[in-house]
C-alpha cells in the first residue's frame, strides 16, 4: 500500500516513466534508456532504534520521536520513501553479511557477531551449546558452499563500472581472515573498515583509542587525523564526501557505502551537539547518545548537501537504514529493555525491539516523495533491489527485490527470516537461540532452550504483549512448517545438548 504524508512528488512525469520501465518486466534496470548508472548511497548506521530519530517510522509520534533531532533524516523522507516495516537482524555481522550477499543468515552461517579468528562470541551457558557457526566471517570455509563463494553486492557493482568505496565499520570478517579487509570483498577504496564491532573512542583527539591496551578497537586507517579535534562520524563523512568525488572527477558511478560506527557504545560526548540535551536534563549517558543520533543526521546532511550542489541529487540512490534495533540491554539511563517501547526489548533480542529497523530511500524523479510504503522487507532484500536498480546482477540466494515497490509498484508480500541461535552478551527478554518469521500482520518465534512457539499479531499487537500460539494453533502450525522448511533448505545450524544431541527445529 502506498500512503503520502504531505504532497505528491513535483516530478510525477519521469517518476512515472521510469516506474513504466520497470514494471514492464525487465529484469534489470533500463539502463539503455538511462545516459549513466546511478550512484549509490548506501548510509548505514550502527545499533540506531526505529524510534531514535525525530521522524517516526511507525503509526504514531512517540516520546523517543520527540526526544532526538534529525532534520536531515525527516528532510530524506520528505525526499524520498520510507518502509514503516523494514527489519536487520538483532545484531551487526549477520545484517552486515546479508547486505553483502543477499543471503539469509541461516545460509551464510555468520549468525553472529565475529572479532577474532576461531573464537566463539557468545555467552557461555551450562544448558546448551552453540552451533560450529562461521566465527570467521565472510569468505570463510566454514560457511556452506554457497556462502563461500558469494558473490558481493561491491564486487556485483563493480563489474558493471562502478568505484566501490566503504566507510566506517565494515564488521564483515574476524582478525587474520580475508574478510578482515574490505578490499578483499569487492571494495576498491577501504576508509576505516576493519574487524572491530566499534571504536575504542570516536575522538581523534584521542587517536581513537580509549586507553592503552584497547588496541584491537581503534579505529585503523585515520592516523592523519590523530591528535585533532575532530569526531569520528564527521570524519567519516569528510573522507567518504572526497572518496565520492574522485569518483566523479574519473567519470566513474560510485557506491559509497557509508557505515557509520556511531550510534554503537562507547557513548563519547560529541561536543558540537551535547550541551543542548544535557541542559534539557538528560541523563549523561542519555544526552550523549542523542548527540551521537545528531551527528549521524549531520552526516547524512552534509552528503545530500554535497548532492544537490553538485547537480548530482537526480542520479543519486540514498538509502538510510540501521543494522539491528536500539540497544536498551546495557549503557543506557533508566529501565533496562524499555528504549524502544512501545516495541519490545532491544538489540540482540527476537522481539521488534531488536530488528525493526528505520529505512528511507531517496532517488529524485523516480522513487516518490512524501511517501511510505508497508511491504515488510529485510536486510538480506537490499542486494537485489540496489542492482536491479543499477543494472548490475540482482541474483542472489535468498533476498527479494523490493525495487519495484520502490518505484511505486505492487508486489506480493514474501516472508522475512530470521535465524541466530544465539546467547547475546547481555541478558535481556528474547535474547536467547531463536529462529523466527514475519509473513503478512503474523510473526512467530522459535526459542531453541525452551523448544517453545511465540505467535503475535503485529497489526494488532505491535508490542507483542499477547502470545497467540495457543489460541491461533493453526496459524502458528502454518508458520512453523513455513520456518522449518526454510532452515532445512538452507542448512541452517542448531544449538545442541551439552551432549551434543541437535535442539529441536520448529
Ligand atoms: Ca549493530
Amino acid at each position: 500500500m502506498i500512503r503520502r504524508r504531505r504532497r505528491r512528488s513535483t516530478t510525477a512525469l519521469a517518476f512515472a516513466t521510469g516506474a513504466t520501465l520497470l514494471l514492464a518486466g525487465c529484469a534489470t534496470f533500463p539502463s539503455q534508456s538511462q545516459s549513466k548508472r546511478p550512484n549509490i548511497v548506501l548510509f548505514l548506521v550502527d545499533d540506531l532504534g526505529w524510534q531514535d530519530l525525530s521522524e517516526p517510522f511507525g503509526p504514531a509520534r512517540t516520546e523517543w520521536n520527540e526526544r532526538y533531532e534529525t532534520p536531515n533524516v525527516e528532510r530524506l523522507c520528505r525526499e524520498g520513501t520510507k518502509f514503516d516495516n523494514a527489519y536487520a537482524h538483532c545484531v551487526c555481522s549477520p545484517t552486515r553479511v546479508s547486505l553483502m550477499t543477499g543471503m539469509s543468515a541461516a545460509r551464510h552461517r555468520v549468525t553472529h557477531w565475529t572479532l577474532k579468528k576461531n573464537q566463539l562470541t557468545d555467552r557461555r551457558v551450562n544448558h546448551l551449546r552453540p552451533p560450529a557457526w562461521n566465527v570467521n566471517g565472510l569468505s570463510n570455509a566454514h560457511a556452506t558452499p554457497a556462502a563461500a563463494v558469494a558473490p558481493t553486492l561491491p564486487g556485483k557493482l563493480r563489474d558493471v563500472g562502478y568505484r566501490t568505496i566503504l566507510a566506517g565499520k565494515a564488521h564483515l570478517g574476524a582478525i587474520g581472515t580475508p574478510g578482515c579487509d574490505p578490499r578483499n570483498l569487492g571494495f576498491d577504496v577501504n576508509i576505516a573498515g576493519w574487524a572491530n564491532g566499534a571504536p575504542s573512542s570516536y575522538l581523534a583527539e584521542k587517536n581513537f583509542l580509549r586507553r592503552p591496551g584497547n588496541e584491537i578497537w581503534q579505529v585503523k586507517g585515520l592516523e592523519r587525523y590523530h591528535g585533532e579535534d575532530l569526531f569520528l562520524t564527521d570524519v567519516l563523512t569528510t573522507e567518504s564526501i572526497a572518496a565520492a568525488e574522485q569518483a566523479v572527477t574519473a567519470g566513474q558511478p560510485f557506491f559509497l557505502y557509508l557505515t557509520h560506527y556511531a550510534v554503537h557504545t562507547p557513548l563519547d560526548a560529541d561536543d558540537r551537539f551535547v550541551q543542548k540535551y544535557r541542559d534539557r536534563g538528560l541523563p549523561e549517558s542519555e544526552a550523549r547518545y542523542a548527540a551521537l543520533i545528531e551527528g549521524v543526521d549531520h552526516s547524512l546532511g552534509r552528503v545530500l548537501d554535497w548532492l544537490d550542489n553538485r547537480g548530482l541529487a537526480d542520479d543519486t540512490i540514498v538509502m538510510f537504514l540501521s543494522d539491528n534495533g536500539g540497544l536498551s540491554a546495557h549503557a543506557r539511563a533508566g529501565e533496562p529493555h524499555t528504549h524502544n517501547t512501545p516495541l519490545k526489548s532491544g538489540k540482540g533480542t527476537a522481539y521488534e525491539g531488536g530488528v525493526r529497523v528505520p529505512l528511507a530511500v531517496r532517488w529524485p524523479g523516480l522513487v516518490a516523495a512524501d511517501t511510505t510504503r508497508d511491504l515488510p522487507v529485510l536486510v538480506d532484500d537490499v542486494l537485489p533491489t540496489l542492482c536491479q536498480l543499477a543494472g548490475a546482477d540482482p541474483a542472489c540466494p535468498d533476498g527479494v527485490s523490493f525495487a519495484r515497490t520502490l518505484l511505486g509498484g505492487e508486489q506480493p508480500q514474501h516472508p522475512i527470516f530470521w535465524h541466530h541461535p544465539h546467547y547475546w552478551g547481555a541478558v535481556a527478554p528474547g535474547a536467547e537461540p531463536y529462529s523466527g518469521v514475519r509473513f503478512g500482520r503474523f510473526k512467530l518465534l522459535w526459542f531453541y532452550a525452551s523448544g517453545r512457539a511465540e505467535l503475535y499479531d503485529l497489526e494488532a499487537d505491535l508490542g507483542e504483549a499477547t502470545d497467540l500460539a495457543r489460541e491461533q494453533p493453526e496459524i502458528a502450525q502454518r508458520l512453523r512448517a513455513l520456518l522449518r522448511a526454510q532452515l532445512l533448505e538452507c542448512g541452517a545450524q542448531v544449538p545442541t545438548s551439552p551432549d551434543g544431541t541437535p535442539l529441536a527445529l520448529p
